[in-house]
């Protein structure tokens, strides 16, 4: 497969893998949707923007990073034993990337934008500050740089994060025991809403992990809440907007 075939199944699989838990989210909802439907073209207008700064910004930094070979990558880190590898290492870096988010003062006007979401679905996976998208490029870009990992190995990594992002969002119901089965080893919905509790400060800084839940318990952020019917999204004292609004958000002044 090369690069072009790559980008292709990446998109491919993102729209599939969003197409269809959003039918199942429709079909099987967790949680009472609001009546008020505009977040939702608002969502998809940002993942319009993040699209163009994908195409701008994002694919070249991955594609030049993975182009630096240093010669220190171990022969044996290649095939599944390095794309393994790899994965784990992208989303441990995600996990801290995402702490920091909601740490450093200046990381969190952007990432606030994604948290003012008032509801939960699909469409919040892809709910991002273009200045996020572009801080999180580089940050990714390090690790790859550091760890001479491979454009297939990003990409691949990329679209399964994409996809857990997609799932862990999504306002789909899924049985008690069934989803504490995936809770082992996946970050399921459940885990991730108590990330957006309203009310919580301390539920909102936990459960920061993207595919793998074992990085919450490992680092000690696990919140024990679970997601309920009329579970409150967002941030208490704060208003969601208008897209252009959320766009300048971060710079302006009186931005917490
Ligand atoms: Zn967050």
């Amino acid at each position: 497969m090369d690069i072009a075939d790559l980008l292709s199944f990446k998109s491919l699989v993102a729209v599939t893998v969003f197409a269809v838990l959003a039918a199942a989210e429709r079909l099987r909802p967790a949680a009472r949707r609001l009546p008020d439907e505009s977040r939702v073209a608002r969502n998809l207008g940002l993942w319009v923007v993040n699209a163009g700064v994908s195409v701008a910004f994002v694919i070249p930094i991955s594609a030049a990073a993975a182009g630096i070979d240093h010669g220190l990558r171990p022969a044996w880190l290649s095939g599944w034993t390095g794309l393994v590898l790899d994965l784990l290492l992208l989303d441990l870096l995600i996990y801290w990337w995402h702490r920091a988010n909601h740490k450093v003062p200046w990381l969190w006007r952007f990432h606030a934008v994604h948290h003012l979401d008032r509801f939960l679905d699909v469409t919040t996976a892809v709910r991002f500050h273009a200045g996020e998208v572009v801080l999180s490029a580089i940050v990714r870009a390090a690790i790859v740089i550091a760890a001479a990992m491979p454009l297939s190995s990003v990409l691949v990594c990329e679209t399964l994060l994409l996809a857990a992002t997609t799932f862990h969002h999504s306002n789909l119901r899924i049985g008690a025991r069934v989803e504490a089965m995936i809770a082992r080893v996946f970050v399921t919905p459940s885990i991730h809403w108590v990330h957006h509790d309203a009310a919580s400060r301390a539920d909102r800084d936990a459960n920061y992990a993207t595919i793998l839940s074992l990085w919450d318990h490992l680092f000690r952020s696990r919140a024990p809440g679970r997601r309920t019917a009329d579970f409150a999204v967002g941030v208490d004292h704060l208003e969601d907007t208008g897209m252009i609004r959320l766009l300048l958000r971060p710079f302006m002044r009186a931005s917490p």
